[in-house]
C-alpha cells in the first residue's frame, strides 16, 4: 500500500484544470483536439498509451485503458472537454485564465467538467503509479461535444468503436454534490436522468387584415393554448430514485417534514414552504416528480397587419424514467384538448439505474467513511448528459463528480454561469473520492 501525499496530488490535478481551462474548447466549434492532445501527453508519459480518435476535423475523442487479468466487465470513467461559451464581460476572472482567487479556480469548464476530466486522468495515473491489480478494466473516456448533443463525441464513439468503450459500469458527470435538508448534508450521486421530447405547439386560424379584427386568430389560440400548458402541473410519476431519495431523505427529518415528502411522493402536490430546503432545489424535486413542458421560442406571423394563420411555439419537453413520447403526447392532450396541434421535434430516452447496484454501494461507503455524518442519496438529473449514449451499450451510468459541501457557494448555478469555479480543495477531494471509489470498484481481491 503506497500512502500517497495528496496535498502534492492535489496541486497535480489542479494544475491539469488549470491546464485544460487554458485549452479554448469552446463548443462550437469544440476543438477538443486541444484538449485530447494535453491528456495524451500526459498518459503517455507514465505508460499508458491512448488512442485518438476524430470524429470530425478537430473534434478529438481520447480512450485511455488500464487492463485487468480477470474477466469482469469494465468501469468506464467518462468526460466531455467541450464548453459552453462565455461572456467574458461578467466575469470577475477571465473565463479562460483558470486564475485562483481565494481558494477557488475561476474558468469555464471548472464545474463541467473540465474538473472530473482532471480527476479522472490523476485516477488512471495513480492506478498505474501504484501498479493496482485490477480484475476489471479501468477505461477513460474524454470525449467531443456534450454540450451539443454529442454527435462527434459520446454519439459518434458508441456508433463507431463501441469495443473501445464498452463497460458494464460508468461514472459520469451530474451527481457528487451536496444539499442539505433539515441540517443533514447528502451527496447526489445520479442514477436517473430525464429524457427530452420538444416538441412544436400549433395553432391555426383564419388569416385576414389586421384592421378588421375576428375571433379566430391563431396568435390568440396560441397565446391560450400556452397559457393554459403554464398553469397545469402534470401527473406524478414517482420512479426507484425518486422513491428511495425521498424515503432516505425523510429517516433523518422530523416527522413534519418526512410528511411533506411523502405527500410528494403520494401525488398530493407540494406545499411550496414545506420542505426545509433552498427554493432551487424545491423546483427541481418538483421537476424530478413530473414530465414538463416549458415553452421557449415563439414564431408567427411575417407582417404587422396581417392576421397569420399558423402560430408555433417550440416547447422544451422532459420527461421521467418508464415514460414515452406517447404517454407524454397523452398527457399533454388531456391539458389541452383540441387547443392545438402537437409535432414532437426530437427525443432522447430517460435514463434510471438505479440505487440497487455494487457500485452505488461502493460510493455509499466511500463516501461514509470520508465524510461521516453524511448521506448518499440517488438523484435525478433533470437534464441530459452523455449518458444517453453510453447506455445505449448496455452500460449503466451513475453521476458521480464530487465537489466539498459549501453552502455558501450555490452549486447548481455554476455550470454554464458565470464566474464558474470550483473551491481548490475540492480537486484534491474530488480525487481522491474517485481514486478510492474505483479502486475499491476495480482491484482485484486475489
Ligand atoms: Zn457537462
Amino acid at each position: 500500500m503506497v500512502n500517497f501525499d495528496w496535498t502534492a496530488l492535489q496541486n497535480e490535478a489542479v494544475r491539469h484544470l488549470q491546464a485544460l481551462i487554458r485549452l479554448e474548447t469552446v463548443n462550437p466549434p469544440g476543438n477538443e483536439a486541444l484538449a485530447a492532445e494535453y491528456l495524451a501527453d500526459i498518459l503517455r508519459d507514465e505508460g499508458i498509451e491512448p488512442v485518438i480518435l476524430e470524429g470530425s476535423p478537430g473534434r478529438s475523442n481520447l480512450v485511455a485503458r488500464l487492463r485487468s487479468a480477470d474477466e469482469a466487465a469494465p468501469l468506464l470513467l467518462m468526460g466531455h472537454t467541450d464548453v459552453v461559451p462565455a461572456e467574458a464581460d461578467h466575469w470577475t476572472h477571465p473565463p479562460f485564465a483558470a486564475e485562483i482567487a481565494d481558494g477557488y479556480i475561476f474558468g469555464r469548464g471548472a464545474v463541467d467538467m473540465k474538473q472530473m476530466v482532471a480527476m479522472e486522468l490523476m485516477v488512471m495515473l495513480l492506478l498505474r503509479r501504484m501498479d493496482v491489480p485490477l480484475r476489471r478494466d479501468v477505461i477513460f473516456m474524454a470525449s467531443a461535444d456534450e454540450e451539443a448533443g454529442g454527435e462527434w463525441g459520446a454519439g459518434w464513439l458508441v456508433d463507431n468503436h463501441p469495443d473501445l468503450i464498452r463497460a458494464e459500469y460508468a461514472l459520469n458527470e451530474g451527481g457528487g454534490f451536496a444539499f442539505e435538508v433539515g441540517g443533514t448534508v447528502f451527496y447526489a450521486c445520479q442514477t436517473a436522468e430525464k429524457g427530452y421530447a420538444r416538441f412544436a405547439l400549433r395553432t391555426r386560424g383564419k388569416p385576414g387584415h389586421a384592421s378588421v379584427p375576428h375571433n379566430d386568430n391563431a396568435v390568440i389560440h396560441l397565446a391560450a393554448a400556452i397559457q393554459c400548458l403554464g398553469e397545469q402541473t402534470l401527473p406524478v410519476h414517482v420512479t426507484t430514485t425518486l422513491r428511495t431519495m425521498f424515503e432516505t431523505i425523510g429517516e433523518t427529518q422530523t416527522p413534519e417534514v418526512r410528511a411533506a415528502l411523502q405527500t410528494l411522493l403520494d401525488g398530493g402536490g407540494l406545499d411550496p414552504d414545506s420542505l426545509p430546503i433552498r427554493e432551487d432545489l424545491r423546483r427541481t424535486f418538483v421537476a424530478m416528480l413530473h414530465n414538463t413542458a416549458t415553452p421557449t421560442m415563439l414564431q408567427s406571423g411575417s407582417r404587422v397587419n396581417v392576421i397569420p394563420s399558423v402560430a408555433e411555439a417550440h416547447v422544451d419537453g422532459r420527461i421521467v424514467p418508464d415514460q414515452t413520447r406517447e404517454s407524454f403526447r397523452a398527457e399533454l392532450e388531456a391539458v389541452l384538448g383540441d387547443q392545438a396541434e402537437i409535432e414532437f421535434l426530437d427525443y432522447g430516452a430517460p435514463l434510471e439505474s438505479g440505487p440497487d447496484s455494487p457500485l452505488f454501494e461502493v460510493i455509499r461507503q466511500v463516501m461514509m467513511e470520508t465524510m461521516p455524518g453524511a448521506v448518499l442519496v440517488p438523484y435525478m438529473l433533470t437534464g441530459a448528459t452523455d449518458a444517453k449514449h453510453v447506455t445505449r451499450l448496455g452500460t449503466q451510468v451513475y453521476g458521480f463528480s464530487p465537489v466539498l459541501y459549501n453552502p455558501q457557494v450555490e452549486h447548481f448555478g455554476l455550470a454554464h454561469g458565470h464566474d464558474e469555479r470550483i473551491a481548490v480543495d475540492s480537486m484534491g477531494f474530488g480525487t481522491h473520492t474517485l481514486f478510492d471509489v474505483t479502486k475499491r470498484f476495480c482491484q482485484s481481491n486475489a
